[in-house]
């Protein structure tokens, strides 16, 4: 790997951060007169933490990843983000992604004016890491692995991935949101032996916590500590901090939802194979299949005229003729699996 020191862009490494009255002041005190809040207490009027250090303690016991290897932001889209401005210089730099993949890289890339080199997964939808190293060079700062990968619902091989964060000098992120629904581990055990990677999770997905928006970046605490450097200063609200801490602490709730959803899909799975038409279903180690539908424009009009919302995936690469279905509730999954039958293919 590349030293961080030379990874990180330049303006970064020298600039002084913002510091806020809540960094600076350490110690307790009873009268806060530091950051022109409003003094009478609704439960709002004070700033939050702005570095969530209850809520790490919490997703440190729960991942046994120290805290200062911890960055928690709003949704796992606030870290990639975070990414391109550390690590990549607008119209001089690049990064690798995989494709298909998550369409947030190429956005955030486009945002932060930095070239995207494509590389494209092989028709398992698997990660050949010598296409990745081939066009490894000293101006490509990150690779993003996604994994299981959005659209395709499959894990890419670990043998690739291990052989990309062995051999390629930049980042490499590893976006692990729906790892909770797969049968493979997260690269979490790994942090302490690659300085370059950097895994996202989530609790949009398997803990049912979208609407909080909290994601969580995990990495060495250098790379942690120029997130802190460069993030909004109060970047997770007071509310979802504390619905994070409670969510977080029902793992059992998680759990059981978790397996219905495991269950669920496999019934799907196997409803929509077996169905009249034979779909074609993609092997998922998330909490979505991806369904080869025939036409997939027609299919998903007419899903939308029954009131049901899938994702039509049929111009988005390797997937022509997909739909990507979420994991709903058995209901809702029964509704879903009743409308298949008829769908005019
Ligand atoms: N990564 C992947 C692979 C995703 O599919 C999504 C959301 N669809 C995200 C990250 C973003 O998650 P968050 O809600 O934490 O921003």
């Amino acid at each position: 790997m590349m030293s961080l020191e030379k990874l990180v862009r330049r303006n970064i490494r020298n600039m002084k951060p913002y510091s806020s009255a809540r960094n600076e002041f350490h110690g307790t005190a009873s009268v806060f007169l530091d950051a022109n809040e409003n003094p009478w207490n609704t439960t709002y009027n004070r700033y939050p933490d702005p570095l969530q250090m209850e809520l790490k303690e919490r997703v440190s016991k729960l991942k046994e990843v120290e805290t200062d290897s911890i960055f928690l932001g709003n949704g796992s889209d606030e870290a990639i983000d975070l990414v391109f401005r550390a690590f990549c210089d607008p119209g001089m730099d690049s990064v690798i992604l995989i494709d298909p993949s998550y369409g947030m890289y190429e956005v955030c890339a486009n945002l932060n004016n930095v070239e995207c080199k494509k590389v494209l997964l092989n028709d398992k939808f698997d990660l050949d890491a010598d296409k990745i190293l081939a066009l490894d060079n000293d101006w490509v700062k990150v690779v993003f692995l996604c994994s299981p990968n959005n659209p395709t619902g499959n894990c890419l091989n670990r043998d690739e991935i291990y052989k990309v964060l062995d051999k390629f000098h930049g980042i490499v992120i590893i976006d692990e949101a729906y790892v909770d629904f797969s049968s493979q581990p997260s690269f979490l055990t790994e942090l302490n032996k690659f300085p370059n990677l950097i895994v996202l999770q989530t609790l949009s997905k398997a803990w049912g916590a979208a609407a909080i928006r909290l994601g969580m970046a995990f990495a060495s605490p250098e790379i942690i500590s120029v997130f802190n450097k460069i993030k909004y200063p109060y970047n997770v609200s007071k509310p979802s901090q504390e619905a994070a801490l409670s969510i977080l602490s029902d793992t059992e709730k998680m759990q059981k939802q978790l397996s219905q959803i495991l269950f669920e899909r496999s019934r799907i799975e196997k409803a929509l194979t077996e169905s009249p038409y034979f779909y074609k279903v993609y092997p998922s180690d998330a909490n979505f299949l991806l369904v080869e539908v025939g036409n997939a424009n027609n299919a998903y009009n007419y899903l939308v005229k029954k009131g049901i919302v899938v994702r039509n995936r049929n111009n988005i690469t390797l997937c022509r003729g997909c739909l990507r279905i979420t994991i709903g509730t058995p209901e809702e999954n029964d509704i879903l699996l009743d409308v298949m039958k008829s769908l005019p293919i």
